[in-house]
């Protein structure tokens, strides 16, 4: 794979990010914009300091508030995911954690709605996301069961924390031919593709997953 690092995203990171990229290109992520999103962002600056040496292995690690970044080849294969009917002009991500998701989706779309339901995280990330120029980001503090009503519909939705079924008002919020990324379960999980037609939605289940609970309210 030949990708370019880019100037301000990725900077020292870069040969670190590559090489994530490339292995994540050999567990079976194909779409090359993903691949070189991966390959440019430093995912060091959002995990915790003490982990950063870490930072570039494929494996999910705690960002403190009992909650975790998601391991980089699930954000590879929900991304892809996203994608595969071709480029949604924005994307709803329910679950902002350290924000290193959306960093992903901010390279890959023109705009990324994101909502985090712990205030403290959504803080640290705005402040990431800001320090990589990443401008294209709208950050809301709520819960995430509810989607993001004002700005719907959306053409790909996101969810990184599990609900024990599908919220309905993430449904609703789908637009017309849109897809909703979402693991969904308790104690077993499994990550779903949901496409809406109309009125009617198709249902795709992807793969066996492991996600902290998508859990109703906002705390500060
Ligand atoms: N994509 C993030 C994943 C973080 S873990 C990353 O890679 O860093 C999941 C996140 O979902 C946590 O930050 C958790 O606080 C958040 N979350 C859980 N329930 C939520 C809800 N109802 N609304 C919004 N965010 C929620």
């Amino acid at each position: 794979m030949n990708v370019r690092v880019g100037s301000r995203i990725g900077g020292k990171s870069g040969r670190s990010g590559e090489l994530l990229a490339q292995k994540l290109q050999q567990e079976g992520i194909t779409n090359p914009r993903v691949l070189q999103a991966i390959a440019r962002s430093p995912r060091h600056i959002f995990v915790p300091e003490i982990l950063a040496h870490k930072a570039y292995d494929n494996t999910a690690l705690p960002i403190g508030q009992g909650q975790t970044i998601s391991q980089p080849y699930i954000v590879a294969k929900m991304s892809e995911l996203l994608l595969k009917d071709g480029m949604p002009d924005s994307i709803l991500e329910i679950g902002t954690g350290s924000g290193y998701q959306t960093s992903i989706l901010a390279q890959l779309t023109a705009k990324v709605y994101s909502v985090e339901r712990i205030k403290s995280l959504q803080f640290q990330a705005k402040r990431k996301l800001q320090s990589m120029d990443l401008h294209n980001i709208s950050m809301k503090h709520g819960d995430g069961w509810k989607g993001w009503q004002s700005k719907a519909p959306f053409q790909a939705i996101i969810v990184t924390a599990a609900p024990s079924e599908v919220p309905q008002a993430l449904l609703a919020q789908l637009a017309d031919g849109g897809r909703l990324v979402i693991p969904v379960g308790e104690d077993t999980q499994i990550l779903k593709v949901i496409t809406r037609h109309g009125d009617d939605f198709s249902e795709q289940q992807v793969e066996a997953v492991r996600f902290v609970p998508l859990v109703p309210g906002a705390v500060q």
